[in-house]
């Protein structure tokens, strides 16, 4: 039988998504060796836009044009809110470096203001977020001053329709055009794939066809949109030469997951943390994590490679997240956190999951599981004890949040893997905050 092999660290990360990601860039960022497991297939659903408050309270669907007005009233009327729990200075912070870290890395973000922005969707409605991709940010100028401008798609890329964009704001921006035009190199397909067509965008020839396309188009047009597809990697150079092409602002659209958003995010950082030194194990799983005493060090089983691997950390992050990220399960009894059964926070009985109403302004009470951390980030045991001294949990596994419905997925995962990793690093003797 093949041994596993075997590895230390000061910190392992469980978890690629968004929070799992910032987690490691962080701890890295302060000179903590540092092991991520798990693969970021959740990043490929996000859209690019990193929300940090939109709504609050989920009840009343209040919008907030301050993120920061918004984490203020979240502080007064629910202060168990794990966002709620981090300083505003932190958050801050923590927004600054995950930004500046995917810039390092290439993929470009607008500065982030003190206001929510309003980005354009796929399905015609507006997106309140913070931090904007620079490949997007003349959407927002060309919606909030509604300039005249043109929207192009391509005769078949799916569940994008530039024409059902512009039906659905009619009322409200009326110099609103569409035009549809044929992708170079791909009039025989029938349908055709965002990543495909931000692959071709990466080389010259298709560029310099579908700048030539459009441009005979552009009327009295003082901005472009497109779906999001203008280039993988070298996204920023595709998008320069549109602009310059076309001699008008150009944006992007997010289209529906999995998209290339999503793609250049997870390429973004992976290379933002492998630059930092991380050790990814981006095909293993966690199968089993056990504690020395206080003073020791967590053992962490991998699958994954041929014979396993073991992991010996003085410190671990659960950033597993919840249901579809595995971090929690649910049978017909209860809901279990998957890794350790650490108790998870969640109705009496399973009849009080859900609301009568599928769409209930209050969300689903489902929603809002997870695990009850202490002052330091340290998810707690059935006596209300943290379950390890140098155990924490980030993300979307915290209970008392609704991501989705209060419009702060980003920032939920940002703003508790800045303040646990900020603990962890006191813990190791206090290397100051980033
Ligand atoms: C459809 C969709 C749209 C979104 N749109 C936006 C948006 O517009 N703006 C925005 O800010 N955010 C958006 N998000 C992203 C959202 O911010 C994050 O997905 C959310 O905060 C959860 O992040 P997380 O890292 O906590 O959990 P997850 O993303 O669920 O990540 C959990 C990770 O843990 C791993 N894992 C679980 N168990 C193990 C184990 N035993 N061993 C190893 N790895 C394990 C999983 O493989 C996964 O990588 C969107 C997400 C989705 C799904």
């Amino acid at each position: 039988m093949m041994e596993a092999s075997r590895d230390s660290c000061d910190v392992a990360v469980i978890g690629a998504g968004m929070a799992g990601m910032a987690a490691a860039l962080f701890a890295a960022q302060r000179g903590l060796s540092c092991i991520q497991i798990g693969n970021g297939g959740g990043l490929l659903f996000a859209s690019g836009l990193l929300d940090l408050l939109g709504v609050q309270p989920v009840a009343e669907q209040r919008l907030w044009q301050s993120p920061y007005a918004a984490l203020a009233a979240l502080a007064s009327e629910q202060p168990d809110h794990p966002l709620a729990r981090v300083d505003v200075a932190s958050v801050r912070r923590a927004f600054e470096a995950f930004v500046a870290a995917l810039g390092t890395a290439g993929l470009q973000y607008a500065p982030l203001g003190e206001r929510n922005r309003g980005v354009l969707t796929s399905i015609g409605t507006i997106k309140t977020t913070l931090g904007v991709p620079v490949s997007m940010v003349a959407g927002v100028d060309a919606l909030a001053a509604r300039l005249p401008c043109l929207l192009v798609d391509f005769r078949g890329l799916r569940e994008f329709s530039a024409r059902q964009i512009a039906a659905m704001l009619a009322d409200r921006w009326p110099d609103l055009r569409y035009q549809r035009i044929e992708f170079p190199g791909f009039e025989a397909a029938p349908e055709l794939y965002a990543a495909h067509l931000a692959r071709a965008l990466e080389t010259g020839e298709t560029r310099k066809q579908t700048i030539a396309l459009v441009k005979p188009l552009l009327g009295d047009a003082r901005a472009v949109g497109f779906p999001a597809v203008l280039g993988l990697a070298r996204a920023g150079l595709v998008h320069a030469e549109f602009e310059a092409g076309l001699g008008v602002p150009v944006f992007e659209i997010p289209t529906m997951p999995a998209s290339v958003p999503g793609l250049r995010l997870l390429g973004a950082l992976e290379a933002a943390v492998c630059a930092r030194g991380v050790r990814r194990r981006h095909q293993a799983t966690v199968r089993a994590l056990d504690f020395d005493g206080d003073g020791g060090a967590a053992t962490l089983e991998l699958d994954g490679a041929p014979g396993g691997e073991r992991v010996r950390a003085r410190a671990v992050v659960l950033a597993t997240g919840r249901f579809t990220g595995r971090g929690l399960t649910a049978d017909r009894g209860r809901i279990r956190e998957s890794l350790l059964d650490i108790p998870v926070q969640q109705p009496d009985s399973r009849g009080a999951w859900h609301e009568r109403d599928f769409l209930a302004s209050s969300g689903h009470a489902i929603n809002r599981a997870g695990l009850n951390v202490d002052h330091a980030w340290r998810p707690l045991d059935a006596g209300g004890r943290p379950v390890w001294r140098r155990l924490y949990a980030v993300g979307s596994i915290l209970a008392h949040q609704d991501w989705m419905r209060s419009k702060c997925g980003s920032g939920l995962a940002i703003a508790t893997a800045w303040a646990a990793v900020d603990q962890l690093a006191r813990e190791f003797g206090g290397t100051a905050a980033g």
